[in-house]
């Protein structure tokens, strides 16, 4: 069994990208992806442990992208990491994140709350700036009780402190994924600002040539599970399950959700051949 969605320190996890090959080994897993939010920075530490470690390795990101001025994740796996618009499109986010990181902090203040910014940036250390590294400062300064506490009040899309990040729409995301030979996977539908219902997302995603659905989140319960399963058999895209695992940042497991490896398998047949230049799809 494979866990397809993880966090390291390279983004907005609390555990280096060899400890999570470490905890899966320790889960019994036979693979593990590292799916750090818009960067790639933890592949060649995570790769050269389950190598060492046996563990089949699956290179992956997870995108950011924005739909109405509300986040959508896009999973992207086994993307060249030498393809061009993607590091632009990475370099891109990491700067619009820093500076949006300075117009959160903005609204906290006027909201009462101020926060140095030397303090987030310690969180963050040298990974793109996330809202979970202000929610930590947030509980480290005393403003709120946990991290919860500090999206619910404050950070959660459309929340009192949210600045919306300048991303592509997740069309692109998904083209983008493809045109780096990746294979692009919804993550947790059931849990986008989205709501639970909007169909018509997958729908949009499916015709830019989304490959797959994360359907067993560990945020998603097991009515939400069956619900967005059927959503991904009727459309021919592959159920993937993972944790989502963020070390301290949440509460969850690695392992806690997975994916079998012949469906891994079935997943990078779907790998777009790398586009050999020419014009690119968005
Ligand atoms: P950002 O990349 O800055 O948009 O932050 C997204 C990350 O924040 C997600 O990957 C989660 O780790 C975390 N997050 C988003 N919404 C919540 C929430 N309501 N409660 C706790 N963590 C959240
Ligand atoms: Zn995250
Ligand atoms: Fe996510
Ligand atoms: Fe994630």
């Amino acid at each position: 069994m494979i866990d397809l969605h993880t966090h390291s320190i390279c983004s907005d996890g609390t555990t280096t990208p060899a400890e999570n090959v470490a905890l899966a080994v320790g889960a019994g897993l036979s693979g593990l992806a590292l799916t750090d939010h818009d960067t790639l920075a933890g592949w060649v530490e995570a790769a050269a442990a389950c190598e060492r470690l046996g563990l089949e390795f699956v290179p992956g990101i997870e995108l950011s992208t924005e739909d109405n001025d509300l986040s959508v994740h896009v999973l992207g796996y086994w993307v060249d990491p030498g393809h061009a618009a993607l590091a632009e499109e990475c370099a891109r986010l990491r700067d619009e994140r820093a500076d949006r990181a300075a117009r959160i902090l903005d609204k906290l203040a006027a909201l009462g709350l101020s926060l140095d910014p030397a303090a987030v940036a310690a969180h963050a250390g040298d990974a793109p700036i996330g809202r979970p590294h202000i929610a930590k400062a947030m509980v480290d300064a005393g403003f709120v009780p946990d991290l919860g506490t500090a999206f619910q009040d404050y950070l959660a899309d459309g929340g009192p402190a949210w600045v919306v990040k300048h991303a592509l729409s997740p069309e692109k995301g998904v083209a983008l994924i493809r045109a780096a030979g990746g294979v692009a996977v919804l993550a947790h539908p059931g849990s986008t600002a989205y709501g639970v219902a909007d169909e018509t997302l997958v729908d949009r995603l499916c015709a830019a040539g989304l490959a797959g659905l994360e359907a067993d989140h560990a945020g998603h319960d097991a009515e939400t599970v069956e619900h967005w399963r059927k959503v991904a058999v009727l459309r021919d895209l592959v159920v993937t399950g993972a944790s989502d695992f963020h070390g301290d940042g949440k509460d969850v497991l690695i392992g806690a959700r997975t994916t079998s490896a012949d469906v891994v398998k079935e997943l990078r047949e779907r790998a777009a051949p790398v586009a050999a230049g020419g014009r690119e799809p968005w």
